[in-house]
């Protein structure tokens, strides 16, 4: 088995069920999810209130489209928009972080009237034509060129490179406040700033991609929120629906006002709309931003003190986590699941990526520290 086949979908273990921060094969093997599958269940695994709601609403009206008013889609909009960085009025419901930027891609050059879009080495934006044309590994875009064209890419964190590129000609800058599928990167202090200044200057929208740094992963409910940035356009995805597929586009008054016509058949569906609001008004009134920012702490001052030298660096901000290896991230990923039953994933070639559940508590992170430590030593000694 290569370590490709093994991150690509054939992993050797069969799950049947999961509750919190565990998932559990039928014979009842425990796995702690320190991957979240991607950020998707911020709130953990089959969460009560989110099973509750999309039960009730599956049973009650499963879909209408979004020309009806419905109380799911309403509620939901009205928690999103209310969770949303202030100044961000209005909001689309989609089914996918990349239709989501998509749709802010879209929206950004109805708004202003321009094509050219400015993104970030080392980003990902999804696998749709016009997110893929801003996602920057040659690997996902390649093989189906010619996107859609008039990208152009800047060292993410360099605020020259980006001064340069932005200019009046350009529609938006799309940005992850911190970079999930590029290997955890956080920008300097003031990058994300500069940013904002930069393309409210020149007239262009300001598009944060927090798919994968929402939902309170980093220790507020944005990533952007710690700089004090309101980007012109946010999108989200991922955990939006904690497990569900939905997506939105949370917007300025300005890009609502200029948007032409969009809109997709399954937008807001009453069933993920009930996920959307039970998943929302959860992570917000139970405060869970809060908890992630005290366990990424504890688990990042852990690590550092666990792991020492056997890794390069631990970097993240809250329940956002990369780990630089001194060797290939696939391999680890895969001695953790089988040795230690810990799921973790690879971000990039050398950075092990943790995103477990906002829901985790100390006895899991220590679990986690543990099975790192027991795995990164081990591959130490067998490498020597
Ligand atoms: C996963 C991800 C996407 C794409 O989301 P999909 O739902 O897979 O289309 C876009 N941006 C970021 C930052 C992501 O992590």
């Amino acid at each position: 088995m290569s370590d490709l086949d093994f991150v690509s979908g054939s992993k050797p273990i069969r799950l049947e069920r999961g509750e919190g921060a565990s998932l559990y094969t039928a014979d009842g093997t425990a796995y702690l999810d320190a991957g979240a599958s991607y950020a998707c269940t911020p709130l953990g695994h089959s969460h009560p209130a989110v099973v509750e709601a999309v039960q009730e609403q599956v049973g009650d009206l499963t879909f209408v489209d979004s020309s009806y008013p419905v109380a799911a889609r309403e509620n939901a909009y009205a928690a999103l928009v209310a969770a949303a960085p202030d100044g961000l009025e209005s909001a689309w419901f989609c089914n996918s972080g990349t239709e989501a930027n998509e749709a802010a891609l879209k929206f950004a050059r109805s708004a202003t009237g321009e094509s050219k879009i400015v993104a970030a080495t080392r980003s990902f934006h999804g696998r749709t034509m016009g997110s893929l044309a801003a996602t920057w590994k040659d690997k996902y875009k390649k093989p189906y060129e010619p996107l859609a064209g008039d990208v152009e890419f800047v060292p993410y964190g360099d605020v020259e490179e980006l001064a340069a590129a932005v200019d009046d000609e350009t529609a938006a800058v799309i940005l992850e406040p911190i970079q999930g599928e590029g290997g955890i990167n956080v920008p300097a202090t003031g990058y994300l700033e500069t940013a904002r200044e930069l393309t409210a200057d020149a007239g262009a929208a300001l598009v944060l991609d927090e798919v994968q740094t929402g939902m309170g992963r980093t220790g507020e409910m944005w990533a952007c929120q710690h700089a004090g940035v309101t980007p012109d356009v946010l999108t989200t995805a991922k955990g939006l629906g904690n497990g569900l597929p939905v997506g939105a586009v949370a917007v300025q008054d300005w890009i609502a006002d200029g948007a032409a016509s969009h809109n997709a058949t399954f937008s807001g569906g009453p069933v993920v709309a009930a996920a959307v609001h039970a998943t929302v008004s959860t992570l917000v009134e139970e405060e869970w931003p809060a908890h992630a920012a005290d366990l990424g702490d504890f688990l990042v001052t852990e690590l550092e003190a666990a792991l020492g030298d056997a890794v390069r660096e631990v970097r993240g901000r809250g329940l956002l986590v990369g780990i630089e290896l001194k060797r290939g991230a696939n391999r680890v990923a895969r001695d953790l699941a089988m040795n230690q039953q810990v799921l973790a994933l690879p971000a990039g070639r050398t950075v092990l990526r943790l995103l477990p559940p906002l829901v985790i508590d100390e006895a899991d992170a220590a679990q986690l520290v543990d099975a790192l430590t027991a795995t990164i030593a081990s591959e130490t000694d067998a490498q020597s």
